[in-house]
């Protein structure tokens, strides 16, 4: 996008306006974030929330990427831009498989999906520790009944690590209109509340034996325990 402050630049103010990006984005493209070199590559410095959008034409609001990211971006703003660009390569490696990405995949990049939630209902309350993710307090949120199914329920923000995908409440592969709901989470006020889980109660002991005999299994278990 064409700015006035980048025009009014000298070539050595341009230049030195660059090393300082490349420096602050740890030698990284703001988009891929693969290795960027100056030297070796053709490069944009653009603004990285639009001037269109409210986006200020200072040094402030300029990032560093590879001039090809920057002709191929999804979004105009580059924080969205940057997002879909990690969702595209989690999609390119499912590719590889033969299959399009899940929630699942999103899960294993971040560092989801690792624990089971111990869980125990009392006095009308769900109780649940969060220990393996090194929260040592014992939570305790109210259990409500849903007066036209009679399922219980409840409400908890849990750490990503608990976090699990679920083939039944979400069979589908995350498809191409996920550009625009990135862009609705930017903004702070998505359409789409995606909260619902559902928990699937099994004794520890049975979990256990569970385990002993599946042996090298334990990971799958621990998604099959409980669902989100
Ligand atoms: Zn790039």
């Amino acid at each position: 996008m064409a700015s006035l402050y980048l025009n009014g630049l000298s070539t050595e103010q341009y230049e030195e306006l660059k090393r300082t990006l490349l420096e602050t984005q740890k030698g990284s493209c703001f988009i891929c974030d693969e290795e960027i070199d100056p030297e070796l590559q053709s490069t944009d410095v653009d603004h990285v929330e639009p001037i269109s959008t409210g986006g200020r034409d200072d040094v402030t609001n300029f990032a560093l990427t590879h001039s090809s990211c920057n002709r191929s971006k999804q979004a105009s703003d580059l924080r969205v831009a940057r997002v879909l660009a990690r969702f595209a390569r989690i999609r390119d490696r499912t590719m590889v498989d033969g299959r399009g990405p899940n929630l699942s995949d999103i899960l294993g990049e971040y560092g989801g999906a690792k624990y089971p939630l111990p869980v125990k209902v009392q006095d009308g309350s769900i109780h649940y520790s969060l220990d393996k993710a090194g929260d040592p307090a014992v939570h305790k949120v109210p259990l409500y009944k849903d007066q036209l199914s009679g399922l219980p329920y409840f409400f908890a923000r849990l750490p990503i690590q608990y976090l699990h995908h679920d083939d039944r409440i979400n069979p589908r592969n995350i498809g191409g209109s996920l550009s625009r709901l990135v862009e609705e989470f930017h903004r702070g006020y998505p359409q789409l509340h995606v909260s619902l889980a559902q928990l699937l109660i099994i004794p520890l002991k049975e979990v256990t034996n569970q385990r002993d005999e599946r042996g090298a299994q334990n990971h799958h278990q621990a998604h099959e325990d409980l669902n989100f």
